[in-house]
């Protein structure tokens, strides 16, 4: 069996610490959650920053830097930092492409718009077209999140107008507001509508996170697991950190069979350079 790949999602940017106390938001608590998460078996760390004065997302880049920079130093993590900025508050493009100067391996590229709650998620073609000149031109490979199966062909299309470089790398977000439902249908479909030679891997939102990465694991995909994504460890109870998520991950991908990819294994089955 291939090996598993597990991201983690560290913080996100909407989750408050009214909602729990244990998100991590300033910038030395996201490192450090980072760098626990990659301990406890995630090869690749998806990363949002927090505005330190107001605790929301934001594209500033130093502070991506200083995050960076510490889990560059003490880990060998592939890192994957967010071109979403704030959904539903749609900062302008340039801010949202900022992380792109600190030569990530991998950025989020977020295929197309979404309703979310009384909001709208924009990522409209001049963004998607921008973002992809810019990742081709840096040689960073796009983490194309899709958040219903239309995103995938607007994906096929940029591949084929020569705009994002096959073998594509997937992320499916099921389970949102206006997204697709985080069921096992949603995934089968999504996945046999896949250009040939891409890899996948799937993100269950809230209270799906488990059974998406269970799901994810055993169709020989791979998964993303962490606060970003839920809140929640289990019913009621709130995780304490990422890296319990991960570790949780792992322990079922042991007993099923599944080994995990260490950051280097990572980097061949995504096609790194
Ligand atoms: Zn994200």
């Amino acid at each position: 069996m291939k090996k598993l790949i597990i991201t983690a999602g560290i913080t996100g940017s909407r989750i408050t610490r009214e909602q729990t106390p244990y998100i991590p938001v300033l910038p030395e608590e996201i490192a450090i959650s980072g760098i626990e998460a990659w301990r406890a078996g995630a090869s690749v760390i998806h990363i949002h920053v927090r505005d330190p004065r107001t605790g929301l997302g934001t594209q500033e880049l130093s502070i991506f830097k200083e995050v960076t920079d510490r889990i560059r130093a003490e880990t060998d993590a592939v890192l994957c930092l967010t071109t979403s900025g704030i959904p539903g508050r749609n900062l302008p493009v340039p801010e949202r492409l900022q992380p792109l100067a600190l030569q990530p391996e991998m950025v989020s590229f977020d295929a197309g718009s979404l309703n979310l709650n009384q909001t709208v998620f924009l990522n409209p073609p001049e963004f998607l077209d921008t973002l992809a000149r810019e990742t081709l031109a840096r040689g960073i490979k796009p983490e194309l999140e899709v958040f219903d199966a239309g995103m995938i062909h607007t994906c096929i299309r940029y591949a084929e107008k020569g705009l994002l470089k096959r073998p594509l790398h997937f992320q499916f977000v099921l389970g949102t507001i206006g997204g697709m439902p985080a069921t096992a249908k949603s995934l089968l479909h999504m996945t046999e509508i896949l250009p040939e030679g891409s890899t996948w891997s799937v993100i269950g939102s809230g209270a799906s996170q488990l059974s998406m990465c269970m799901m994810g694991m055993v169709m020989g995909g791979h998964v993303r697991a962490g606060l970003e994504d839920s809140i929640y460890y289990s019913k009621g109870v709130l995780a304490k950190t990422n890296a319990e998520l991960v570790e949780r991950v792992v322990r079922i991908a042991k007993e099923y069979g599944r080994d995990i990819a260490t950051p280097a294994e990572a980097r061949k089955i995504l096609g790194l350079t």
